[in-house]
């Protein structure tokens, strides 16, 4: 059995951040990772997609993005370049093709069993992935089996579909890229809405992100929030990148020809039930958006930046005044696949510690477990909002290698 400091499951950005900052504080540690260093990025996106974030953003730990483009988004095989470029800048301890098959705690540390032979360490690290497994809703099972259904992370482009219409579920990131590029080759698309963060691309001059940044939006703390729960739960943001920086939302697709509908509330052999919610959710996106920009208006004139940039633009609310059908017929309308974008949960069945709570979550502080030396990084909000981000697991990193290597020297 090998024996080592720290165990580190997984080589995306968050493992390979939290292997940077362990090395840097001499902590021996190994990085598993079942398949290669961002093995996400390579295959479970799909094949247009480039990142919401600028590259500006792609920073990590002693790493950042130093191309031509800053105000450019990253393609998919650009952002496993990238973390490979980062895994060999510091001669990361990754072995990849070890799929961590348990861990168990033993002798006052832990066991790891891989598809390679088994590691006894003092601390592990989970960076498997906030985006770990798509959640797709029970109701998918009431679908008759001749409904192709498909998630995100399967999906590759459009020609994977059968002819025909398609139900895109979901209007976060995902869901309205999706559902674009799919009515761009020729399909009707019908979109089902959820909850989601309504944002411009570009506001008054500058990426919407640029502004987040610049207000610390995205560095507030887990410590700083009323409910944790609540602002862990939030929906995520409709953002795409693209080079022509386009901001795609619900007028953008509605304009396109995409029928709107509100969210799915279940589902019967060829028939789709639909929650009549659309003018309930648009309206609370709005609200949200239109707070935002006066926050990023307020922001711009206290700090002098009201000089640099564009001029305040007008809020445009979408005020779509149609609730959408309650019911739609898949055989009826010839809608043959449903691609379900409803976001993502985490599923841990290797894990033998009795750290998960009732809804299979890790129980963590910050990342820190109950179980001394065992620690997770890479979740939304884990310390804070940026936590699952490329630019934030950095933060993070950093503080909970100072804390594992504090545990190791109380451990010695
Ligand atoms: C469609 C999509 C677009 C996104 N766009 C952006 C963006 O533009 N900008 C941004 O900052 N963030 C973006 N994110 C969010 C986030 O950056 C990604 O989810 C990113 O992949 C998270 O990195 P990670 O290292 O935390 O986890 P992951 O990339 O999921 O890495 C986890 C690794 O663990 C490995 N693994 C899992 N189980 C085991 C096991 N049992 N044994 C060994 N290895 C295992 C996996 O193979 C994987 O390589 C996006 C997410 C999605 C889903």
């Amino acid at each position: 059995m090998r024996r080592t400091e720290a165990v580190v499951i997984g080589g995306g950005q968050a493992g390979l951040a939290m292997s940077h900052c362990l090395a840097g504080s001499g902590v021996d540690h190994v990085v598993l990772e079942r398949g290669r260093v961002a093995e996400r990025w390579r295959s479970e996106r799909w094949d247009s997609l480039r990142l919401l974030t600028p590259n500006w953003q792609t920073r990590l730990p002693g790493f950042r993005y130093q191309g031509p483009d800053p105000d450019g988004y990253m393609k998919m095989g650009e952002v496993v370049g990238f973390l490979e470029r980062y895994a060999l800048s510091f001669a990361a301890p990754v072995e990849e093709g070890a799929t961590v098959l348990s861990v168990e705690a033993a002798g006052g540390g832990y066991r790891v069993e891989t598809n390679r032979g088994a590691w006894r360490t003092a601390s592990v690290v989970i960076a498997t992935g906030h985006c770990d497994t798509p959640l797709v809703p029970a109701v998918a099972a009431s679908l008759s089996g001749d409904v192709v259904q498909l998630v995100p992370s399967r999906y590759r482009h459009p020609d994977q579909l059968p002819p025909g219409g398609v139900l895109v579920v979901g209007a976060s990131s995902s869901g309205v890229q999706l559902a674009d590029e799919i009515h761009a080759s020729g399909r009707p698309v019908t979109l089902a809405v959820g909850r989601h963060t309504r944002l411009p691309r570009v506001y008054r001059g500058r990426d919407i992100l640029w502004w987040l940044d610049a207000m610390g939006v995205f560095d507030e703390s887990i410590a700083d929030v009323f409910d944790p729960a609540v602002s862990r739960g939030q929906p995520s943001l409709q953002l795409v990148g693209r080079p022509d920086r386009a901001t795609l939302d619900l007028p953008a697709l509605r304009e396109r020809g995409i029928r709107l509908t509100g969210r799915v509330a279940g589902a019967e052999g060829g028939r789709v039930f639909l929650a009549d919610d659309l003018v309930a959710t648009t309206v609370a996106a709005d609200v949200r958006l239109a707070r935002l920009v006066q926050r990023i208006d307020i922001f711009a004139a206290r700090t002098g930046l009201d000089a640099e940039v564009g001029p305040a633009e007008p809020f445009r609310p979408f005020l779509w005044p149609d609730p959408g059908p309650a019911e739609v017929d898949l055989r009826a309308e010839g809608i043959r696949s449903v691609v379900w974008a409803t976001g993502y949960r985490r599923l841990y069945p290797w894990l033998k510690v009795p750290v998960l709570d009732a809804r299979g979550e890790i129980r963590h502080e910050g990342g820190v477990t109950p179980f001394p030396g065992l620690y997770v990084i890479g979740l939304y909000f884990l310390r804070r909002r940026k936590s699952s981000f490329i630019d934030g697991v950095g933060g993070d990193a950093m503080e909970l290698a100072a804390h594992l290597a504090g545990h190791l020297r109380l451990a010695a």
